[in-house]
């Protein structure tokens, strides 16, 4: 569709009018910003003579007007002018659920079926059927809620019996009465969120998408949807209940499947699961209780007619009453044991104020004996032809990558011991840089270097096929102080989600927004470049849980650690020293969204809780040892912690599921010597590590123990 930005500006004189966001059936729609009030929107812009049914635009308008919900976008303006028509509505910069799709876990996966189902059921209350509902229209705005957009093809239902003139929607989602030009009603919106939730907990839909449309649609009305493998029995029969042919079969209203779908989630994934996703949710005071709650064992719904049969593989077992293991309330609020510690860890904080060596004593239980550990070699891969200068895993455990001074070179380490060669690409650079890291999904590449004409930069690549990268962009750092060591970029970090990408070294941060909306170069874009002012020879940085803040650490006199706002890298949340045993720092990370874990040169590994940033308290303060602890890294489940002293040949392995009190699990001591902290690397389950034989141009693979 060809637009004259020309023409959208007359129209809108009060607005700037940006870049191109989307486009689909409806129109374009373009990114602006309100002059006066500075508000940032999205406008939606069709053609006023254009084949698009005619007065469903403004339908589009007026129905929008009349909702206001956390999960539906809101729409600010509806104008008319010459040959166009526009909305001028909230900017949802964070992505459709199809660019997160990959990255969502099954509790993910049910809590973007609460947020959908809120936001329907807002909208059938005032009479609103939305009619293409699909991960395409469904968008996240920059504080990662999810919310309800295009209302393009919506209808008014309430009073009168609406059905499917011409078919509309899209065929993968569309529900058996909209093929037919049935009776619509809530239920054919549910019919296709079951469809999103089936995809999302399945990683498939649940017809074959590929089919010509016409069998498509027979399979939507004859075809029962293939059983949910590897999803828990009670969670598979919410969707199956939603994909039933006959729409009385289905939940009869939006909020009846949120209660169905909280319910099955909380019998699987414990009470509170809600809080445990990266995903804002605004839901009714019954749904949220239903999430929030365990279920009293005497007003426990009938068990389900699934419930009898034996769970899917890879079901795991109801606990109703108990959080699941894998996932403690970090803050141990629920837990009275927890509860009583964490006084008497504040009273040790008091206490220790005044006298820090206090804290360090009080805090210090002894270790239960860790286990010491010689690790195995599991493999050597074949010789790279050059020495290995990073390694990082991806966090599912399964990819690795190891660079050389020209090189990248990707492996399937799923078997270590049959390790397989997946691709590498080389001479794009004039040399690799010491730091390179993975996204969590492994599929978007992060490394320095400095680029053939010289200059240092950052390389940012999807390596979804690693035999043929493709080059997302190539970003200058610079650096500036500190010496020409200090220019190197120094440490790099992706959020848990993979949508944020940091890297500091000398004086210089960065900040990559990936989720805006795809990899492509035009939608990575930096926040910020230097902070040259706050920062002196940064050399580590993490980022919290949610992406939100970084926490960068600085190699001068004491442990500096600033905390930043990613989002917006000119304003420097909080700069905090922290009272280390004099070391300076050398790394630091995120353990969830407030806890940072800082190592320093004197062998402390201390844990703070940054919540009030304003004042940062120390939770713990184990001891890493004598002597530097060069880098810390934290395993994909967030409950195991690996330190690395470098110059010692010494990996640490801690326990830090339980915040207040991390212990030692193993020492690993081994032959492989000196190592550089960066190339050793830990995967998912917090075992595997892999280092470079100093000896030989090799990588060796080990497992401790
Ligand atoms: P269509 O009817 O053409 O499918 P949509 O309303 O779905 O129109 O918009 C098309 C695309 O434009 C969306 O997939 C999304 O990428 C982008 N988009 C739409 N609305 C917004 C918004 N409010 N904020 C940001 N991007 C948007
Ligand atoms: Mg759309």
């Amino acid at each position: 569709m060809i637009v004259d930005r020309g023409q959208v500006a007359a129209a809108l004189p009060g607005y700037l009018i940006g870049a191109k966001l989307g486009a689909g059936a409806g129109g374009l729609v373009l990114t602006g910003r309100h002059r006066r009030l500075k508000r940032p929107v999205a406008i939606k812009i069709l053609p006023g003579g254009s084949e698009y049914a005619p007065g469903s635009f403004e339908t589009e308008a007026r129905l929008l007007a009349g909702m206001d919900h956390p999960h539906i976008v809101r729409v600010f303006d509806y104008v008319e002018a010459d040959d166009l028509l526009l909305i001028v509505m909230e900017l949802l910069d964070g992505g459709t659920l199809t660019r997160r799709r990959a990255t969502l876990d099954p509790q993910g996966a049910c809590a973007v079926g609460l947020a959908v189902a809120a936001g329907l059921s807002h909208a059938h209350i005032r009479g609103v059927l939305h009619l293409d509902i699909k991960p395409g229209n469904l968008l996240f705005d920059a504080a990662g809620t999810l919310k309800v957009a295009d209302f393009g093809i919506a209808k008014m239902f309430e009073g009168t019996a609406v059905t499917a003139t011409a078919v509309a929607g899209t065929p993968s989602y569309m529900a058996p009465e909209q093929i037919t030009g049935g009776r619509l009603s809530p239920a054919t919106d549910l019919y296709a969120l079951g469809v999103v939730i089936y995809q999302l907990l399945t990683g498939a839909l649940p017809f074959d998408p590929t089919l010509p449309v016409r069998a498509l649609f027979q399979q939507h009305l004859t075809a029962a949807p293939p059983p949910l493998t590897g999803v828990p029995a009670p969670i598979a029969q919410v969707v199956l209940r939603a994909l039933a042919k006959d729409p009385t079969d289905r939940q009869p209203t939006a909020q009846a499947f949120a209660l169905d779908l909280a319910r099955a989630a909380t019998a699987i994934h414990g009470a509170g699961w809600t809080s445990r996703v990266w995903l804002p949710l605004h839901l009714d005071d019954l749904v949220s209780n239903a999430a929030d709650q365990p279920p009293e064992p005497a007003s426990l719904p009938p068990p389900p007619p699934l419930a009898t049969q034996p769970s899917a593989p890879g079901a795991s077992t109801p606990r109703p009453d108990a959080p699941s293991s894998r996932n403690p309330d970090p803050g141990g609020r629920t837990n009275p044991r927890s509860r009583r510690r964490r006084i008497t860890i504040a009273l040790a904080v008091a206490l220790a104020v005044a006298i820090p060596t206090v804290l360090v004593v009080l805090l210090n239980r002894p270790d239960p004996a860790p286990e010491s550990v010689r690790p195995t070699l599991v493999a050597i891969l074949p010789e790279p032809a050059a020495t290995p200068r990073a390694e990082s895993f991806s966090a599912d455990g399964h990819t690795l990558v190891v660079t050389t001074d020209s090189t990248v070179r990707m492996w399937n380490i799923t078997d270590p011991a049959n390790a397989s060669f997946l691709g590498g690409f080389r001479d794009f650079a004039k040399s690799v840089g010491r730091v390179s890291i993975l996204s969590p999904d492994g599929r978007i590449l992060a490394h320095s270097g400095v680029t053939t004409d010289g200059q240092r930069a950052i390389f940012l690549w999807d390596v979804t096929r690693p035999g043929s990268p493709v080059s997302i962009q190539t970003d200058t750092f610079t650096g500036e102080s500190g010496g020409d060591n200090g220019k190197f970029v120094r440490g790099m970090a992706f959020s848990p989600d993979g949508l944020r990408l940091v890297a500091v070294g000398g004086n210089e941060i960065m900040s990559w927004d990936l989720a805006h909306p795809t990899y492509s170069p035009s939608d990575a874009t930096i926040s910020t470049g230097a902070a040259a002012a706050n920062l002196h020879e940064s050399i580590a940085v993490g980022l919290s849980a949610d992406g939100r803040n970084a926490a960068t650490a600085d190699l001068d006199n004491q442990a500096t650690v600033r905390i930043w706002d990613t989002q917006h890298m000119e304003h420097l949340v909080n700069t905090v020293t922290f009272p280390t045993r004099g070391g300076k720092a050398r790394s630091v990370l995120f353990l969830d969204t407030d806890t940072v874990v800082v190592t320093d040169d004197v062998g402390t590994v201390t844990l703070w809780d940054t919540a009030d940033r304003a004042n940062p308290a120390t939770i713990a303060f184990p001891d890493g040892g004598t002597g530097p602890v060069d880098e810390v890294l934290l395993s994909f489940d967030r409950h195991t912690l690996v330190t690395f002293a470098w110059g010692r040949g010494e990996i640490q392995r801690w326990d830090v599921s339980d915040r207040l009190h991390p212990h030692r699990t193993a020492t690993l001591r081994s032959d492989i010597g000196a190592v550089s902290p960066k190339t050793m690397a830990i995967s998912t389950d917090g075992r595997l590590f892999s280092a470079v034989d100093p000896g030989k141009d090799a990588v060796n693979l080990w497992t401790p123990g």
